[in-house]
């Protein structure tokens, strides 16, 4: 039977009982049953239950039957039959039909696996082939046979049906697909480039992009109205666990359009791409402002699917007796607390002040911390004595307090402190207190960002990037503090804490365009250097225009619950930002490098710095960032040219044999208690024969200094 024949493992129901078929796929498992061979098949659409049977199959197919392996790839053809009655395996989908083989062809071997892949019993009730606990590192070494796994194939192709909802939505609201360089000059958004060096141009660079941005905006300067993009960016950046130094991203713009359209553009599209994983959000998503997000939360990306919102009680406290808090209201701080509601029985008075006041705060930064409980309508706490009762009631008031609950307060002459230390407490206690609820997805849109951050040497930089919109024009660009206090026309969707993606409205006017690049310090000749092809084209009607980009590995990931983006990542990095599969990063070879212009010329003129490192001494010393005086010289170089020729010995050796640890063979000698002696070749000398040097009796040891 012809490929074109085949049908897939997967697909067949009872209703194909009676009919021939033909199968491609793997061997998932096998089991002998004296004469009878079963084996699993698997394609990418599931798996089939395959039957040798020396009455159907003819002697040769059996015998080839009988030697197949895990992972061989074979094509089967036979007849569909319905499984006798008690031999049903409700553990795979086609559990209640099997396939009588009468023809096997296998069309590549496996070789013995480095993990197992199989996850499917062949009988129903028994356990699953349980896979060990495979490294994640080793299962990126072998990405290809992880990709074969169910839970792997399920999430790519799940991936692939959201990128398609993303592609159909969109082309249904008139955005094109346009693709934009991957060589291309540097775009800020922030983080480190990824440069490319140029064969053609020598000492010139391409930069990989951290974001489609100068080129969307472009676009719609050259009239394109509305673009998309699945674009892969790139952004070297220190290591995070959930971060990949490449990744994904629904890069969108639209010109014509304000912020609403926006808003309402990719809510519709988030509310369809989890529909994709069988989650259904709510809409309209609500909306914060980055200064209430901040001031509740503590965080500009804000986990709302549990309470636990800031109170601001500073005012609660003017003239207290409680000398701390006095003296940090004084100082000009504040004090917010947040009420953990009817966790008393959880958060005992030792919990909150050994571990939470101790250790808990301190380590978030905290320089103290304040609990009260909330037992017989009263608050009680370690320190409730030095506080008025009307301050009590005034808290009891503010929080709302029932009993059973904890009041937590921070306390700080800085009011960003106590925002940051009870943001980090507060995903703390929901995390201990199991307070986050499983399957709900609380999205919000934090808006009205800060336009500049302070850079701390007194000058400014983009909260988001140079060419986010402001919320006011008149702002003079030398006015630091004036600067500090603009809005942007930013926003960003958050989604269960993590920030999914965000965007703005544009500067579309050149005259800002420049007046935001001298607010950050660029003078017109850098301004023209990095930027002049940009906004020489804002001089040529630019129409007004704003965007946004997705995660989507992250959007993704966070649809089909995955404990991290890897899961959805094809060929991922792993968490040092290498490929453990490919070997990348790896080394090029000088020549590569003298090609590419990056050593002077091919290996002869080598690059600064290099020449140096010739001399092995040299190189040495300036590896160790250490200076060797010429009296010193004569011994390092001895010491070098010893290594050198261990080395070599050991060069010589390397692949005639494996290497070892110790030069003799390792094996466990028990002294027998009483029948301890020495040895018979001590007694006759014969044992210090080939001693280098000998004292009465001994093997003759360099002194050991310590
Ligand atoms: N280019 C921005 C980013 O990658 C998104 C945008 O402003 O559209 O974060």
């Amino acid at each position: 039977m012809p490929f074109s024949q085949r049908v897939f493992c997967g697909e067949l129901t009872p209703g194909d009982a009676g009919r021939s078929v033909q199968l491609a796929g793997w061997v998932d498992a096998f089991r002998d049953h004296g004469g009878l061979l079963f084996i699993h098949l698997r394609d990418r659409s599931g798996i089939i239950q395959v039957v040798f049977s020396p009455e159907i199959a003819s002697a040769g197919v059996c015998r080839r039957a009988a030697g197949l392996r895990a992972e061989y790839c074979i094509a089967v053809t036979g007849e569909i039959r319905k499984r006798l009655e008690g031999t049903e395996n409700p553990g795979i989908e086609t559990g209640e039909i099997e396939v009588m083989a009468s023809g096997l062809t296998v069309l590549s071997e496996s070789d013995t696996l480095p993990f197992v892949l199989s996850d499917k019993a062949m009988t129903a009730g028994a356990p699953s082939a349980r896979r060990e606990a495979v490294s994640e590192e080793l299962r990126l070494e072998y990405r290809y046979l992880d990709l074969r796994r169910a839970p792997m194939r399920d999430n790519l192709i799940a991936r692939h049906r959201i990128f398609q909802c993303v592609r159909r939505f969109l082309d249904s609201r008139g955005f094109i697909e346009i693709e934009t360089p991957i060589l291309t000059m540097s775009t800020p958004e922030g983080a480190r480039d990824y440069l490319v060096p140029s064969r053609v141009h020598p000492g010139n660079f391409y930069a990989l992009p951290q974001s489609p941005q100068l080129f969307k905006q472009l676009l719609m300067i050259g009239g394109m109205e509305r673009y998309f993009q699945l674009a892969r960016c790139f952004r070297d950046e220190d290591l995070r666990p959930n971060r990949q130094p490449e990744f994904t991203q629904l890069d969108l713009e639209a010109s014509f359009v304000d912020e609403e359209f926006l808003y309402g553009l990719i809510e519709e599209l988030t509310v369809e791409m989890f529909a994709v994983g069988g989650i259904e959000l709510p809409r309209p998503f609500p909306r914060m402002t980055y200064e209430e997000a901040m001031e509740t939360t503590g965080s500009d990306r804000p986990d709302l699917r549990f309470g636990l919102r800031f109170v601001d009680v500073t005012d609660v406290f003017p003239g207290t007796g409680y000398a701390i808090f006095r003296r940090i209201i004084d100082a000009g701080g504040s004090i917010k607390g947040i009420n953990v509601r009817g966790q008393s029985g959880r958060l005992s008075k030792n919990v909150l002040q050994n571990e939470y006041a101790k250790e808990v705060v301190p380590s978030f930064g905290g320089r103290g911390m304040t609990w009260m409980r909330a037992e017989g309508g009263r608050l009680d706490s370690n320190i409730v004595q030095f506080f008025k009762a009307e301050e009590l009631d005034a808290l009891r008031r503010k929080f709302e307090v029932a009993d059973g609950d904890v009041l937590i307060l921070i306390a700080d002459a800085s009011p960003r402190a106590v925002t940051s230390v009870l943001g980090q407490l507060r995903l703390h206690l929901a995390e201990r207190l199991g307070l986050i609820p499983e399957g709900v997805f609380s999205p919000v849109w934090i808006t009205e960002f800060p336009l500049f951050e302070a850079t701390g040497d007194g000058g400014v930089t983009s909260s988001h990037h140079p060419f986010t919109a402001p919320d006011r024009t008149d702002f003079d660009p030398k006015n630091v503090e004036e600067l500090l206090s603009l809005r942007s026309r930013a926003y960003d969707l958050v989604m269960n804490g993590e920030e999914l993606g965000g965007g703005s409205i544009r500067i579309s006017d050149r005259d800002l365009q420049r007046k935001i690049f001298a607010a950050l310090g660029l003078d017109d000749r850098e301004t023209r250097e990095k930027f002049g092809f940009f906004l020489r084209a804002f001089d040529f009607g630019a129409p007004p225009h704003g965007g946004l980009a997705l995660g989507m590995d992250r959007t993704v990931s966070m649809i089909l619950g995955t404990p991290s983006i890897r899961e959805v990542i094809a060929f991922p990095k792993n968490r040092s930002a290498a490929c453990p599969m490919t070997g990348a990063p790896a080394q090029v070879k000088r020549e590569q490098l003298a090609e590419l212009g990056l050593l002077a010329s091919a290996g002869t003129e080598p690059m600064r710095g290099t020449r140096e490192r010739e001399n092995l001494v040299d190189r040495l010393s300036w590896v160790a960032r250490i200076g060797v005086d010429a009296d010193e010289r004569p011994a390092v170089e001895e010491a070098l040219a010893w290594a050198e020729e261990m080395a070599a010995a050991s060069a010589r050796h390397a692949g005639m044999e494996e290497p070892v640890h110790t030069v003799a063979p390792v094996a466990n000698r028990m002294r027998p208690g009483d029948e301890a002696r020495r040895s018979e070749l001590a007694e006759t000398g014969k044992l210090l024969e080939s001693a280098p040097e000998v004292k009465e009796g001994y093997f003759k040891v360099a002194a050991i200094l310590e």
